[in-house]
C-alpha cells in the first residue's frame, strides 16, 4: 500500500488499522488490502480486508461491521424487534448503511414497506460493492432508500403528519446508527426519540443499539433512561460481538404496546438468532442492571 490513510500504521512491512476507543484503548487488525477508502461530507469511510475478520467497514477509523461477525449485531438488532411486533408491515431503519439491517428485515413476507434512512450514499455503495458478505447485494423492491439525515427525516415527517389527514406511521423503527459523535450524535438525544414516538403506530416498538455496558455505560444508561421517559415500555437486551470493544453490547427495545418476544414464531433463516437467543439476550448481567439502576439525570 503505498499511500494509506491516518487510521492505518505501518509496522515494519505490516499494515494496520489502530482503532482508539475512550481514547485511551486501541485495538489494532492487521489488514491485507484497502478495498475502499473515501472521505464524504459526513465521514471517512474504508472497506478493508482483514486477516482475521476478513472484509470490514470502518468509519472514521471505528470497525463497524466485518465479514466475520457483522451477522450477529445485524440480526440481534433486526430479529428481536420484529419477533415482539406481531405483524410488522411497515419498517423504518435509521442508520444501517451496511444493509445488513436492511437484509435481515427483508426476511419477513409480512412486510410490505422498509424505509432506510440513511445520511451517507457513499457508505451503501461501498457495502453494496464490496461487502456483499453482510450487504447480500440487497435488491429488494421493497426497501427504499432516503439520503437524509434521520433527525431531519423524522422532524419532516412529524410536520407532515401534523399538516396533513393521512398519517405515515411504522410499526417497527429500527435506529441502526454509528456511536453518538459525528453525524450519529442527534440520535441519541432524547428529542430525537419523543419525534421518533410520534411517527410508531399505536402499537408500535423501537429498536436501537445502545453502545457498550463496559465502555460506554453513561450513553447505554442515558438512551434507556430517555426512552424509559417517554415509552411504557422499556427492556434492555444484550449480544457478544468480538469486534466491539469489550465483546458485550447492548440494545434497547422502547415500545407503546408489546413487550414480550414469541419464540415459537420465530422461523427465520439465521446464523445468531434463535428461539432460546430471543428469550434469553434479555436476561441481562447483575453490573449491567445496577448501571440500569442508578438514578443519574438524564
Ligand atoms: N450495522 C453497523 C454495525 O454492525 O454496528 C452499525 C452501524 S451502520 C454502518 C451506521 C450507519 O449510521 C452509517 O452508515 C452512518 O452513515 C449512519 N448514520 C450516522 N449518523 C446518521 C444520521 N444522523 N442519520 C442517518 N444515518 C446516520
Amino acid at each position: 500500500m503505498d499511500k494509506y490513510p491516518e487510521f492505518i500504521k505501518q509496522v515494519d512491512n505490516e499494515y494496520w488499522l489502530v482503532e482508539t476507543e475512550a481514547g485511551n484503548y486501541k485495538l489494532h487488525y492487521k489488514i491485507k488490502d484497502i478495498l475502499f477508502c473515501w472521505q464524504s461530507n459526513f465521514q471517512h469511510i474504508m472497506i478493508l480486508d482483514s486477516y482475521t475478520f476478513g472484509k470490514m467497514l470502518v468509519l472514521d477509523g471505528i470497525v463497524q461491521t466485518t465479514a466475520a461477525d457483522g451477522f450477529i449485531y445485524n440480526e440481534m438488532i433486526t430479529h428481536v424487534p420484529m419477533n415482539i411486533h406481531p405483524n410488522p408491515r411497515k419498517v423504518l431503519i435509521i442508520g444501517g448503511g451496511d444493509c445488513g439491517a436492511a437484509r435481515e428485515v427483508a426476511k419477513y413476507p409480512g412486510v410490505k414497506r422498509i424505509d432506510m434512512v440513511e445520511i451517507d450514499e457513499m457508505v451503501v455503495k461501498a457495502c453494496l460493492e464490496h461487502l456483499p458478505e453482510i450487504s447480500g447485494n440487497l435488491c429488494d423492491p421493497r426497501v427504499n432508500f432516503i439520503f437524509k439525515d434521520g433527525m431531519k427525516y423524522i422532524q419532516d415527517l412529524n410536520r407532515q403528519n401534523d399538516d396533513g389527514i393521512e398519517k405515515d406511521l411504522y410499526d417497527v423503527v429500527i435506529v441502526d446508527s454509528s456511536d453518538p459523535v459525528g453525524p450519529a450524535t442527534s440520535l441519541f438525544e432524547a428529542d430525537f426519540y419523543r419525534l421518533l414516538y410520534n411517527v410508531l403506530e399505536d402499537d408500535g416498538l423501537m429498536a436501537c443499539q445502545s453502545e457498550s455496558p463496559v465502555f460506554y455505560a453513561k450513553t447505554m444508561k442515558n438512551t434507556y433512561d430517555r426512552l424509559s421517559a417517554i415509552f411504557p415500555i422499556t427492556r434492555l437486551y444484550t449480544t457478544t460481538v468480538p469486534t466491539y470493544p469489550g465483546g458485550i453490547w447492548s440494545f434497547t427495545i422502547a415500545s407503546k404496546k408489546y413487550a414480550h418476544v414469541n419464540p415459537s414464531k420465530f422461523d427465520k433463516e439465521t446464523i445468531c438468532v434463535n428461539k432460546e437467543i430471543l428469550e434469553s439476550c434479555f436476561a441481562i448481567p447483575e453490573f449491567v442492571k445496577k448501571i440500569l439502576d442508578t438514578q443519574t439525570q438524564c
